[in-house]
């Protein structure tokens, strides 16, 4: 097996990515790393700071001077990695509907992808990862091993943040998280900047009414098409 094989995952919201990539990276002993939880991280230091979202420079300039880091989980709640921001832990905190509303906003900005996309690159580098995202595949790592791009419909995916807001006993409405998904999906579809779009060279795997874990054995198997792990 070659020593840096780089897997890029992009795709709108909740299209499975977090959870097919974790998985994906723990049978292959990969790091599993989530950009989004940067624009999040990078979102709520800007509601912390009582900045308007809509304000482009002051926010590209707090993106500058944040320091977000992922690290093991630390606590038994499940989270997949804590997240910190200056230091702080901010795990849930980035997952609140406040932060869901304004991230697409902050995302287009270019003070704050060259920030976020420069860090992606530096711990991409190390090789091994699973890199999931909007735009791994086309901006952060164009010569990713292999690129998927997973799609769902917008019923589906609101289905599923619905389902983990209620598994994690939170309260949750339907139809705001529908409108909520496809209002981000079309901020970050037609952003100037590093839309969400497939890599010409990325794989398109449709999710809707596929179990994740087939859709983890999709991507082992294209994996092993190309020689970037042994076939059995
Ligand atoms: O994947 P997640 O839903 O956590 O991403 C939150 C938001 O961060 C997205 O809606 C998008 O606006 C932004 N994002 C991005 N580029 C990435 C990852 C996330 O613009 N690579």
């Amino acid at each position: 097996m070659s020593s840096k094989i780089t897997i890029a995952i992009d795709g709108p919201a909740a299209s499975g990515k977090t959870t097919v990539g974790e998985k994906l990276a723990r049978q292959l002993g990969f790091l599993f790393f989530d950009t989004g939880i940067m624009y999040r991280a990078v979102t709520l230091a800007v509601l912390r700071s009582n900045l308007d979202p809509n304000a482009e420079i002051a926010v590209s300039e707090l993106a500058g001077r944040v320091k977000i880091d992922v690290a093991p989980p630390g606590k038994d709640d499940g989270r997949l990695a804590d997240v910190l921001l200056d230091g702080t832990d901010v795990t849930w905190d980035v997952r609140s509907r406040e932060v869901e509303a304004n991230v697409s906003i902050v995302s287009t900005y270019k003070g704050v992808r060259d920030a976020m996309t420069e860090q992606q690159r530096r711990i991409g580098a190390r090789g091994n990862v699973v890199m999931v995202g909007r735009d791994i595949g086309t901006v952060v790592f164009p010569n990713a091993d292999l690129k998927v791009f997973l799609e769902a419909s917008a019923e589906e995916r609101a289905r599923r943040r619905y389902n983990e807001l209620v598994n994690r006993g939170q309260a949750a409405d339907y139809d705001q998280i529908l409108a909520s998904t496809r209002q981000r999906d079309e901020i970050d579809r037609n952003r100037v900047i590093a839309p969400l779009k497939p890599a010409d060279d990325a794989v398109i795997l449709d999710t809707d009414n596929v179990a994740i874990d087939d859709v983890v054995e999709a991507i082992l198997s294209l994996m092993k098409e190309r020689g970037l792990i042994e076939r059995e």
